[in-house]
Order: structure tokens, then sequence, then C-alpha cells
């Protein structure tokens, strides 16, 4: 399923998926996982195709430890499976961690980070911008003796004096690190502003053109994934993101929504990559079973509702013809068919037995309502999915009529 890639994309237009739901999304609010939760997301983002699976934070907890040295054995012990990175700060001990955790695994990543903005070098690390200069030299070449393969990122990069992120950028590269992600830790940037940033490093970095650049975006302002669109399209080819969209605060960007843009917007987004697109909903419905919430109804790609058409009008729509209301179906993003197919033959009790199974079971004047309006959408649409069931339903309860 894995292409062998190098540790470095040059020049490609293949885009380079780096999971982060079991680091930054595990270390947020009701999104703790267990070590076999944490072993089985871990399986499945393999099989989802993600190229770079961030395991967790070794110098955190032993148990955190215990999770990417395990999933560094079991599934990334193939050189075609993902690479598997550990957090590390820019600190020895977090480095020599991050090291022994990721040491079962065929391809393993040490991800080293340091603020970088005058406000977190002053008030939380306390420290001048050359010490910052210093560590960061001295970190990331301590994490190249242990791999080839190192991360960097300047932690609240888009809040870095930018004279200072080139300096930042340029003595990173020159210590050895093979990816430099520089992200919006606390959600800030727009879209061209984020763009912007990474033409700016590309021009005025040495060497930067033989490193991976990378976003990484959190969604505070509800911009996560188009300011990792718009870092795609100024040269970056690594997106960190997590299964729908979990992460510190309003979360990291949503890996669904991004793989679903490259695909359905390939027009505008000439890129390559390995997600398999059919897993992400079993992906996303894995990670629901495993933490405290899942994805929101309205939720793009994954939510209950993403695919169900509740106003009139649209319904006329979609059974015309699905593409003037879907730009892509339920089915692509693995969605699935149920084992009992609802068809036009389909009886009322079919109906009514799928309702109940849905979660709303019907009286006898909506089954006869909903009844009517299921046999003339599935006259005209091949396959009826359990989302537009719900979408007839709220057609049938809605007190106002559209078209
Ligand atoms: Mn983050």
């Amino acid at each position: 399923m894995h292409s062998e890639q190098p540790a470095v994309a040059l020049q490609t237009d293949r885009v380079y998926f780096f999971d982060t739901t079991l680091r930054d999304g595990e270390q947020s609010p009701g999104c703790t996982m267990h070590h076999a939760e944490k072993l089985r997301m871990a399986h499945q983002l393999a099989s989802l195709g993600v190229d770079i699976l961030e395991a967790g934070f070794a110098i955190a907890s032993e148990g955190d430890s215990e999770s990417i040295r395990a999933i560094a054995r079991e599934v990334g012990s193939s050189a075609r499976g993902p690479i598997i990175a550990s957090l590390a700060r820019c600190k020895r001990e977090d480095i020599e961690a991050a090291a022994r955790s990721i040491e079962p695994a065929a391809r393993g990543r040490i991800h080293t980070f340091l603020s970088t903005s005058d406000l977190h070098l002053a008030a939380k690390l306390k420290i001048t911008r050359e010490q910052a200069v210093d560590q960061i030299a001295e970190s990331v070449a301590l994490a190249r003796t242990y791999t080839d393969n190192v991360e960097f990122s300047p932690e609240d990069a888009t809040r870095t004096d930018p004279e200072f992120l080139v300096k930042v950028c340029t003595v990173a590269i020159q210590a050895g690190a093979t990816t430099l992600n520089l992200p919006d830790t606390v959600g800030y940037c727009i879209p061209q502003d984020y763009g912007d940033m990474f033409r700016m490093v590309r021009a005025r970095v040495p060497g930067i053109e033989n490193i991976t650049l990378s976003a990484h975006c959190h969604d505070d302002l509800g911009l996560a994934v188009a300011n990792t669109i718009a870092a795609i399209q100024a040269g970056v080819r690594q997106a960190e993101c997590a299964i729908n969209g979990i992460g510190e605060r309003a979360g990291n960007a949503a890996l669904e929504e991004i793989a679903a843009i490259l695909v359905v917007r390939k027009d505008k987004l000439p890129y390559t990559h390995n997600i398999v697109m059919n897993q992400l909903y079993p992906t996303s419905q894995m990670l629901a079973g495993c933490i405290s919430f899942g994805a929101a109804p309205n939720k793009a790609i994954v939510g209950a509702n993403a695919f169900a058409h509740a106003a009139g009008i649209h319904q006329h729509g979609v059974m015309v013809n699905p593409l003037t209301y879907e730009i892509m179906t339920p089915e692509s993003v693995g969605v699935p068919h149920n084992s009992l197919v609802l068809g036009k033959h389909s009886g009322r009790r079919a109906l009514e037995q799928r309702y109940v199974e849905l979660g709303h079971p019907l009286t006898r004047e909506q089954l006869n309502e909903v009844y009517a309006r299921f046999t003339e959408l599935a006259d005209r649409k091949k396959t009826i999915y359990d989302q537009d069931l719900i979408g007839l339903l709220q057609a049938e309860q809605s007190t106002i009529a559209i078209g």
C-alpha cells in the first residue's frame, strides 16, 4: 500500500500526510486513549495510508513512551509502513526518550520543537533569541545522531519576527533538520498570510530546497484546513492533521477534509497523495469509539448529515441527478452500504425497521408520509443511504416546505 518514500520530499507533486491524532489530538480534553486503543488506531491509520504517524510525546509519561514503542514495533516495522514519529522539546532527555521510543521502527523520526516568538521566549521559556538559536542547533544535531529523519518546528512560527524566523530555519537546516514545520500554534493566521510566510522562507533560507516544508494549523478561527491548503499552494508538501480535526483547543486541521479537497478539487490542486479515501469514514468512526465524542453531525465529510439532503428543493435535485448537490459520493469516503439494501421494491416494514435501527422510530402517520417520499426517491436514485433516510425524515418533520 505504501510506496517507498525518501526522508525528504523534493520538488514533488505529492503531499505527505503527517497524522497527529495520537499526539496533538490525544493530549486534548476528552481525547485520552488507552494503550490498546492507541494501537488499534495506529493500525487503522496505517490502513488509511498516512505517511508519518506521530505516535506521542515520549518524555510526557511512561505510558506514552510505551505506546510509541509498541506502535513502532507493530505498525512501523516495515519500511513500507508509516514513518513513526515522537515529539521532543529541545532538551537532551526529551530527545533521548524520543530516540528510544522509535527504536523498533523501520523508519523513525524525531520531531523536536522550540518556541521562537518573542512572547513565548520571554514569557514561557525565559530565554533570549541567542539562547534559542543555540538550543535549536544543539538539539537538531543531537537528534541527527539517532536518526537521519529529523523534523524541527519553531513553535508559534506565525507570531515570530520574520527576520528571526529566517535565522532559526537556516540554523535548523544547517544542523541537519530534514523537515521544517512552521506551525500556526495558536490558530491566528489567515490563508494569504500563512502562504506568504512559506513563500518568504523559501525565498530567503539557504538550503530550504533540500528539505520538506510542513504545515501545522489549529482551528481557533475555523481556518485550519484553509490555511493548510494555502500552505500547499505555497509549496508545502507535508500536511500535519488529525482525524475528525481533534487537537488542542478548537483542534487541528481535519485529515479527512484535506484529503477530500485534494481529490474533489484536483483541477486546482494537482497533487498526489497516499490516502485510501474509503477508509476515511471507518477511521473517523473508530476514533469516535475510542474518545468521548464523535464528529459533529454537520462536520464535513464524516458527519452524520454530511450527505443528507433535507430541503425539498435539494432532494428534488438529487433525485434527478445526484451531481446537482453531491460533489462526492458517500461511498467514496467509505460511508458503508447497508447489508439490507433499500430500494424501490422495499416494503413499509423494511423501511420502518431501518428507521428503528437509525434511532428514529416512526408513528404510523409518519411512516405513511416518509414511505411515499421514499418510493419517489428510490425510483430515481440507485442507492439509498442512511443519510438519505435521515434527510427524508427531516423534510417530513419540517413545517416549512421548500420546493
Ligand atoms: Mn499543535
